[in-house]
């Protein structure tokens, strides 16, 4: 099994020589403050080095071993609470947190780049840290500022951790009809009651207070998503001098066995009149949590990148090393018995196949974070908006395709190894099971498909819509001349006029057939992630081709030729896509419930 590297090289190519990170902070004042070319890069050295020195060591023992409960306590594996303690010392909680409560104010470009690593060093791990950010993500946004001073500091330094309690045992999906109750004190707080399940990290030995970012019902609440509330509920009472006082009345009544990510926890928290503090406003709950939802979604599709990267260094070694048959044009090694099966078409079929996401995933994750730290911080309002529209209308994409390419991208490498790869001590089969819950959680890639189709491209007449479309038209026009490009530019233009008719034909069936969007949407985020990826892979053929020439490395000229294979085999995926989402609803819903 290859050790886990942070791939280094790659995120500096798509920070710097793809996308000019270091301009982009410049342009943005409380950005250009925290990071400079020089902080960032050392921060990536520090992050490669704490990801696959301390975290990719533990995975494969932490997934054996597994969380424990006793009474109410959970006991993390091995390992977990020294490293806890390391990511604390290095601050890398709090990379991309508000300076004014003691975060780093790093840009999203750049923590995505570390959440990538931890991810894929150790997903179980990685979720404890990306929790937090998101809890103080969205305290940050909508708190108090009371509640900000008294609980940020120690969340963004990470002595204490967040987690996030939307789920019910009768409400996934569908928020609107949670039970969980929250009655007023008169001291301003409120008693909270109800039973959550499956919460990330509800509860452990981490950190020493748990922050529960829970979302409730007031007392004479409207009925659905508008009568929801947020409320911060620590494990630990915090007194007024930052001390921990008594424990809340809520505890872990289990956690769950499971597929994969065995090593982080995954409770059932009873709240039994525990004392919560409202976060925004009353009955606007929802909204406040999704600004903790929009930042984990990109979160989770970057877990899909980074197992997908894991998987990808896993298979490249032993395709390299493990000999079976000779090559279809003659013995390649014959000194050896057999040649390596990297020589074989359709082993390289699928280390392309998972190049192309990885890198291609990779270049599109940075991207959409591009328009995060856009939409945070541009001073001027209309490029603010313009990223705002940006960050909708990419967020469901980001989170779905990458989750189902980076599970794809998993199995394809388990399927490098044959059947070693079925066994246990490669690692690959970890990586399946670990990546599997990243197509489910944070809501299933098919409610993130109906979020893109209904709300944010039907919803808006196709406006969010227009914003990708332009900008993937600027670039074929600032380049048509450009000779590196020519052959890449066409195919891209090609798909970009297919998504837009299949936007269009959407928009137009959804006024009549109340199933169309539903109908459509899975096969369109499908179509739309493989057109973004051509944009990315485009992008990357730029600031590949001049340095190619010469490049010994194959770093440069192995880009273009992944360009190349993107081109000729993925992206025509788009065209069969296309044919299914136009033939509508009618065969979907045809059939009689005891007919299926
Ligand atoms: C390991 C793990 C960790 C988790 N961590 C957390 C956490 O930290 N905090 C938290 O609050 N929750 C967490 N969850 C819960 C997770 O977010 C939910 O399981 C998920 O959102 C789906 O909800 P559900 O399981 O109730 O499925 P359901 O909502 O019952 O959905 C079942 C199926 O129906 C489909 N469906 C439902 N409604 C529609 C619709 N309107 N249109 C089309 N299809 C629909 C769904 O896509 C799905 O395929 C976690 C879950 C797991 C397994």
């Amino acid at each position: 099994m290859a050790d886990y590297q942070a791939p280094l090289r790659d995120m500096r190519f798509v920070l710097n020589e793809v996308f000019d990170a270091p301009s982009i902070w410049a342009s943005l004042p409380k950005i250009a403050d925290n990071v400079d070319p020089e902080t960032a890069d050392a921060i990536l050295e520090e992050a490669g080095k704490i990801t696959g020195g301390v975290l990719a060591p533990l995975n494969r023992e932490a997934d054996e071993q597994g969380c424990k409960w006793n009474n109410g306590d959970v006991t993390s594996p091995e390992g977990f609470k020294e490293a806890y303690q390391t990511i604390v010392e290095g601050g890398w909680n709090g990379l991309g947190g508000n300076p004014d409560f003691g975060g780093m104010g790093m840009p999203k470009t750049l923590v995505a780049q570390f959440e990538e690593m931890m991810q894929g060093a150790n997903m179980a791990f990685g979720l404890a840290p990306m929790l937090t950010a998101g809890a103080c993500l969205a305290l940050d946004a909508h708190g108090s500022q009371e509640l900000k001073e008294k609980y940020l500091p120690n969340m963004y330094s990470g002595v204490w951790s967040g987690a996030m309690d939307l789920t019910e045992p009768h409400a996934g999906t569908d928020l609107g009809i949670i039970r969980t109750k929250a009655e007023p004190n008169d001291d301003g707080s409120f008693n909270v009651t109800g039973t959550k399940i499956f919460i990330t990290w509800g509860e452990h030995d981490l950190a020493e207070n748990i922050i529960h970012l829970v979302l409730a019902k007031l007392p004479d609440a409207p009925k659905g998503p508008k009568g929801i509330s947020l409320f911060l509920v620590p494990k630990f009472m915090v007194n007024d001098d930052g001390s921990l006082g008594e424990r809340n009345s809520f505890s872990c009544g289990s956690i769950e066995k499971k597929m994969g990510i065995k090593a982080s926890a995954t409770c059932v928290m009873n709240f039994d009149g525990a004392k919560g503090w409202l976060v925004g406003e009353e009955n606007k709950g929802l909204a406040a949590m999704f600004t903790m939802m929009n930042y984990e979604r990109l979160g989770v599709g970057i877990q899909g990148i980074g197992a997908a990267e894991a998987s990808l260094q896993n298979a490249r070694e032993y395709a390299n090393d493990r000999i079976q048959s000779r090559a279809p044009t003659g013995a390649q090694q014959p000194e050896k018995a057999a040649d390596p099966i990297l020589v074989h078409p359709d082993v390289r079929r699928m280390l392309l196949t998972m190049k192309s996401y990885v890198e291609g995933g990779r270049t599109f994750s940075t991207y959409v974070a591009q328009w995060l730290d856009i939409s945070k911080y541009a001073e001027d309002d209309e490029r603010r908006q313009h990223a705002e529209g940006m960050v909708a209308l990419l967020t469901p994409v980001a989170k779905a395709f990458l989750t189902d390419r980076g599970l794809e991208t998993t199995i394809i490498g388990q399927q490098v190894f044959g059947g070693h790869g079925f066994i246990r001590e490669w690692g690959q089969e970890q990586l399946v099971r670990d990546c599997r819950i990243t197509q489910i959680y944070e809501g299933t890639n098919g409610i993130q498909a109906m979020d893109l189709m209904g709300r944010k491209v039907v919803g808006s007449q196709g406006k969010f819509y227009e914003l990708f479309a332009q900008d993937v038209a600027r670039f074929i026009e600032e380049n048509s001349g450009e000779a590196a490009l020519k052959p890449y530019l066409e195919p891209l233009a090609a798909a970009l006029e297919r998504l837009s008719d299949v936007t269009e034909h959407v928009i137009n069936q959804a006024g009549d057939s109340p199933n169309a969007i539903g109908a459509a949407a899975v096969d369109y985020l499908d179509m739309f992630g493989y057109t973004a990826l051509a944009f990315m892979w485009a992008k990357s053929v730029k600031a590949a081709a001049p340095k190619a020439e010469g490049d010994t490395s194959g770093f440069y000229t192995g880009k273009l030729k992944t360009a190349r294979f993107y081109f000729d085999r993925l992206l025509p995926k788009t065209v069969s896509l296309a044919e299914g989402i136009r033939s509508g609803s009618e065969s979907m819903m045809a059939l009689a419930a005891n007919e299926i």
